[in-house]
């Protein structure tokens, strides 16, 4: 049996290499792609690959013959498939993930804000092995977690260290675009890249880490190769990792062909391309939004639903050349230090506190600018 997927987000980074492994999988079909706002790509992609169902969100003016758009899009795009890759950007990708979990669609899960912002209405469905991570640190660590008979002691993810790690500290308060959109290792889209580099994606990572392996103790540390992409720690202090060179192809494949089809080879390098490992400790004060954004994962409730919305508004603002890369952390903080944080019992309490604090968050940008 074929397995249909609809791929969400298919004109960004994850999504164009989505398509690419679905069109090279024989045991996978292409149901629908979706994108926000680039219809050209999207025209591409349909010609190129011939998805049953073509959705923009922002068609920008007329939507051509075949498109779809307006309300209703994501059920459109997701009702007939047998799995979803979400790579949605950002907050907006939450709901995708919660027409999956009502539909009981398994959920390639590529957009983390769903569980950095609403873990707590996914949770349930991560429980039941729906949702297969495709964020390469909680991949590896999926995979290797993944027929362990055992349970394991803890889990560590590895972080490059983004575009800000080499650059001076005193110099990183006014980095400009140009010199933080040059990732190192991962060539990624420019909101990740942003976060890469203050290592609020770090951050989020954790909490979603916190949701899908409930329970284990989570720890990071520096490893500027990204050849270790995350570690596992067993039962005896024995480490588990999986390796090689970056390439998001590598957990895309995994879970949409996850748990038993084929694997195409992706990546044919040796341990005599890799060099030297490095691990060192996060230096906070180069990173001084690690911390804000991981005490509001710790924190819970509406807390990390308010980061992120912040962070969203502010590397906006950062990649407009309003503020400075500095004031980004900043922006963070003000507006976790004002919000008033709620349990979360459904989706609209997670826009609610998602909304609230994009006003906020822009307010302070305005200031700062
Ligand atoms: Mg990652």
């Amino acid at each position: 049996m074929m397995r249909k997927v609809a791929v969400l987000g298919s004109t960004g980074s994850i999504g164009t290499q989505a398509l690419e492994i679905i069109h090279a999988n024989p045991e996978l079909e292409l149901h629908s792609i979706l994108c926000n706002s680039n219809l050209d790509l999207l025209l591409k992609q349909r010609e190129q690959y011939s998805p049953s169902v073509t959705a923009i969100a922002q068609p920008g003016g007329e939507c051509p013959d075949g498109v779809i758009t307006g309300q209703g899009i994501l059920y459109k795009a997701i009702e007939g498939a047998d799995m979803v890759l979400n790579a949605i950007v950002g907050s907006a990708g939450l709901q995708a993930s919660l027409i999956c979990r009502d539909m009981s669609i398994t959920l390639a899960l590529a957009n983390k804000e769903s569980l950095v912002v609403g873990g707590s209405l996914l949770s349930d469905y991560i429980s039941a092995g729906r949702v297969i991570p495709v964020d390469s640190e909680h991949s590896t660590i999926f995979r290797c977690l993944h027929r362990e008979p055992r349970p394991a002691r803890s889990i560590t993810l590895t972080a490059s260290g983004g575009s800000a790690r080499d650059i001076p500290i005193e110099k990183l308060q006014t980095a400009g675009v140009d010199d933080i959109l040059n990732h190192p290792t991962w060539n990624m889209g420019a909101r990740i890249t942003v976060d890469s580099a203050t290592m609020v994606n770090k951050a989020f990572e954790v909490i979603e880490a916190r949701w899908l392996f409930d329970g284990l103790q989570i720890d990071v540390v520096l490893h500027p190769q990204s050849i270790v992409h995350s570690f596992v720690r067993l039962e005896d202090g024995s480490w588990k990792a999986l390796l090689g060179k970056p390439d998001m192809k590598i957990p895309i494949q995994y879970a949409l062909a996850y748990p038993g089809r084929g694997l195409e080879l992706i990546s044919d390098d040796s341990p005599l391309d890799w060099g030297t490992l490095e691990f060192t400790e996060l230096d906070r004060l180069r990173y001084p939004a690690f911390d804000i954004v991981a005490r509001a994962g710790k924190d819970g409730k509406t807390w990390p639903a308010a980061a992120n919305a912040a962070d969203e508004v502010a590397v906006a603002a950062f990649l407009a050349s309003r503020i400075s890369f500095g004031d980004i952390a900043t922006v963070i903080e003000e507006v976790l230090t004002g919000h008033e944080a709620l349990e979360i019992v459904d989706f609209q309490t997670v826009m609610e506190a998602d909304r609230d604090s994009r006003i906020q968050a822009e307010r302070i940008v305005i200031r700062l600018c």
